[in-house]
């Protein structure tokens, strides 16, 4: 699970971490009255609009701004909050804005420049240890420091076992050049970020940048952080923080039905029992000249009510121009899939694309059987091979 930007520095607050002050808001008005509020609290007079979206490089895209008054609080917010923000993370579609945060603007200037840095910590699965990545180069895009100047990526693997050391703190702040107070307040910062990390069951916690500002203090002025969906059961006040508004509505509505669903570009819809034959289905429909447009495992139980929900959710994506249904009856039996294949084909109604069902395992001449006499756009497959052909035909 993502979380926004002002909800993962919230998250870096309650460990200490010094962060770009700011106030989350969903209307134009709102911004400038939690500009004023923001005001008061900090002493600032500018402040930064910033989308709030699941997405990076919001900065290319126009989507973090520089406001010098209340004024002009007011025209940014107005501009950003609803529009399809794209950015290099979100695809050509862009995502829609609903909230800014509005937030102090901490490059003041002063003796001397404030400086980015960058600071990530992640599961290296490869050493299983989690990685504390870091470099000069904060502000930019890691992917592109690392093509053009891999010299100026730190890595410190972190042994799990031991946990990080206080001289692993101070070799990166070393290697990040710091001196005085600022190596002080960085070694803080990379204990705190780290224990974060942990303690929230994340896979990854990216601060970029982290600024020196110009009186030497360390702090976060962006954050990204991915959590462990399997973990949430123990962290209730993180799962809270789930924007439903970030997510493919049908991925949604298949999660409130206990399926996994993920959906594809191509145009042939597809249900399927285990993940490891959706994976292979998707191969069939490729074999076959189409492309898949979903992933959908219905898990064990294949039963009327599972079908049903699986074809809703497959029907309201309007590329789908064929549907294969690929059930291995094992502790379901293939005739109660086809029963509630029938079922659910009359319940939904109005129905227009053929449906290809390849029901193999406990039961499954009973299975075809049913489908082949139930008059319905409904054919039946024994074979992969078979389903293939007959999804080949369709499209054609
Ligand atoms: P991202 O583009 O989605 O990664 O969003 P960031 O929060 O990292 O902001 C993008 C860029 O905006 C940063 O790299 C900074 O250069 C700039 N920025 C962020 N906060 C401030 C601020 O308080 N003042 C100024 N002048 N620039 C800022
Ligand atoms: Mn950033």
């Amino acid at each position: 699970m993502n979380i926004h930007e002002y909800q993962a520095k919230e998250l870096l607050k309650r460990y200490g971490v010094r962060i770009q002050e700011g106030f989350v808001a969903d209307t134009p008005s709102k911004a400038v009255e939690v500009a004023r509020q923001l005001n008061a609290q900090t002493g600032t007079n500018w402040f930064v609009v910033k989308a709030q979206i699941h997405a990076g490089g919001r900065g290319k895209g126009g989507g973090v701004k520089l406001a010098k008054n209340y004024d002009e609080v007011r025209e940014i917010s107005e501009k950003i909050l609803g529009m399809q923000l794209v950015t290099p993370q979100t695809g050509p579609e862009g995502k829609k804005v609903h909230k800014v945060l509005i937030a102090q603007d901490v490059y003041y200037p002063g003796e001397s420049q404030p400086k980015e840095y960058y600071m990530s910590i992640l599961l290296d699965r490869a050493t299983a240890r989690n990685v504390i990545i870091a470099s000069t180069e904060g502000g930019m895009d890691i992917e592109e420091v690392a093509e053009k100047h891999p010299e100026k990526i730190i890595k410190e693997y972190i042994d799990t076992r031991v946990g990080l050391r206080d001289f692993q703190a101070r070799k990166i702040a070393f290697a990040l050049g710091l001196e005085g107070n600022a190596h002080k307040e960085m070694v803080a910062f990379i204990k705190s970020l780290y224990k974060a990390y942990l303690e929230s069951d994340a896979s990854l916690f990216e601060v970029n940048p982290v600024l020196k500002t110009s009186d030497n203090k360390i702090l976060a002025v962006d954050c990204k952080v991915n959590l462990d969906d399997n973990s949430l059961f123990r962290h209730p006040d993180l799962a809270e923080m789930r924007d439903i508004l970030e997510e493919d509505p049908l991925e949604v509505e298949a999660g409130e039905n206990d399926l996994n669903y993920v959906k594809l570009d191509g145009n042939v819809g597809c249900m399927v029992n285990g993940a490891g034959l959706a994976m292979a289905t998707m191969d069939i429909i490729k074999l076959s000249g189409g492309e898949p447009a979903n992933f959908l495992d219905v898990g064990g139980g294949a039963n009327a009510k599972t079908v049903e929900a699986g074809f809703r959710i497959i029907l309201k994506d309007p590329n789908v121009k064929a549907i294969l249904i690929n059930i291995f009856g094992g502790i379901v039996r293939c005739d109660r899939v086809a029963n509630g294949v029938v079922e659910a084909y009359k319940k939904i109604g109005n129905i227009n694309v053929p449906i290809i069902v390849r029901l193999q395992g406990t039961n499954a001449q009973e299975g075809a059987k049913i489908i082949d006499e139930s008059g319905l756009k409904v054919y039946s497959a024994i074979t992969l091979q078979e389903a293939a052909q007959k999804v080949q035909q369709v499209l054609a």
